[in-house]
């Protein structure tokens, strides 16, 4: 298995154009929010159209951004097709207005188009009795609670443009042809569900969203909406399933980070990381019984500063809950209403 290798040595710009193989582009995005850097969108020459692979957010100058880089490298190219890997605003969030923009439509999984739209729907101003009883579950601290509770909750919509037009679905398998190259959709969940990866032999690309990238693990959350999801098992059937197909001669373009080969690598890595943070968690839980927030230190082997807190808690919750799943720990209730988790002993 070949180590992982970058494709460029340095750091891309935002907003420049970077050139894969002939008629495939690397658009890296800025991310006016916190999390990575940026957010890569791919841009694929179609005869005498383009296709869009990811949007970015619809935050700062990204509208114009886009605007500026298309007139300057595609004058003369229709924008046809618009394809998004998965739900996140940052994937997502323009997408709405490029469509609007071009008369063309999203192409994504039904889960994707569903979720989008059912969260943008979904508008608080204050948070939710179901979102502060999940906090409260993952044993939140209590000043972070009382901090999270003042604040006007993030919205969806804050960060994505209406997605007032329909879509077209992308489902498991399936083909789809750009520019006379075939790429196979390959879906992958535990990050977001139904993720949607799209594989070139011919060319030996892989678009991966954040399915799979290079520098950072994808964040396995868990959300309110699924208090019980097992985010984590299905990440790792996933990175198993992926193995099944990857090779070294694949180029990952992913979602953030810089495009890498090396990509059964990576997948073994991905599953390890995981597997091995679920046995710290069964080893220290040996000592007593732990909310998934005092697990912190055992799954990120690291201090959790105030920035990544929300982060850490989701992803905490993906893994316990799958030790539950799994029939390895039980779930009681502590008197301040948080989950705590416990080894079983047989
Ligand atoms: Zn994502
Ligand atoms: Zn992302």
């Amino acid at each position: 298995m070949k180590k992982i290798e970058f494709v460029f040595q340095e750091n891309p710009e935002t907003g420049k154009l970077y050139e894969i193989t002939e008629g495939v582009f690397w658009f890296p995005m800025p991310l006016p929010m916190m999390g990575p850097d940026y957010v890569n969108c791919y841009i694929l020459e179609d005869g005498q159209e383009i296709a869009l692979v990811d949007t970015g957010v619809n935050m700062g100058d990204c509208k114009s951004i886009w605007e500026n880089m298309l007139l300057r490298n595609f004058p003369n190219k229709k924008v046809s097709k618009i394809f998004v890997t998965h739900h996140h605003p940052d994937h997502i969030g323009l997408a709405g207005w490029l469509c609007e923009k071009y008369s063309t439509e999203m192409i994504c999984s039904r889960t994707a188009y569903l979720m989008a739209k059912m969260l943008s729907l979904d508008v608080h101003e204050k948070v939710s009795s179901s979102t502060e009883l999940f906090w409260r579950q993952a044993g939140m601290s209590r000043e972070m609670l009382e901090e999270k509770l003042k604040a006007r909750p993030f919205n969806f919509g804050d960060g994505v443009s209406p997605l007032d037009k329909g879509y077209i679905r992308v489902s498991e398998n399936e083909m789809t042809t750009i520019n006379g190259v075939n790429w196979t959709v390959r879906m992958g969940n535990g990050h977001a569900p139904e993720h949607a990866t799209f594989w070139s032999n011919e060319l030996n690309l892989v678009l991966a969203g954040d399915q799979v990238l290079a520098g950072i693990s994808s964040n396995l959350g868990v959300y309110p909406m699924e208090p019980n999801a097992d985010t984590v098992g299905d990440w790792i059937i996933s990175c198993e399933k992926f193995l099944e197909v990857a090779s070294d001669a694949h180029i990952v373009l992913p979602g953030h980070g810089r495009p890498f080969s090396g990509l059964p690598q990576r997948l073994v890595q991905l599953i390890e990381n995981h597997k091995s943070a679920l046995k710290r968690i069964k080893e220290d839980l040996k000592a007593g019984p732990k909310t998934a927030v005092e697990l912190f230190k055992t799954i990120f082997k690291r201090d959790i500063n105030k920035r990544e807190y929300m982060l850490a808690l989701h992803e905490a919750v993906g893994h316990v809950n799958h030790l539950c799943k799994t029939g390895l720990v039980n779930r009681n209730i502590r008197q301040d209403g948080a989950y705590i988790y416990e080894i079983k002993s047989n």
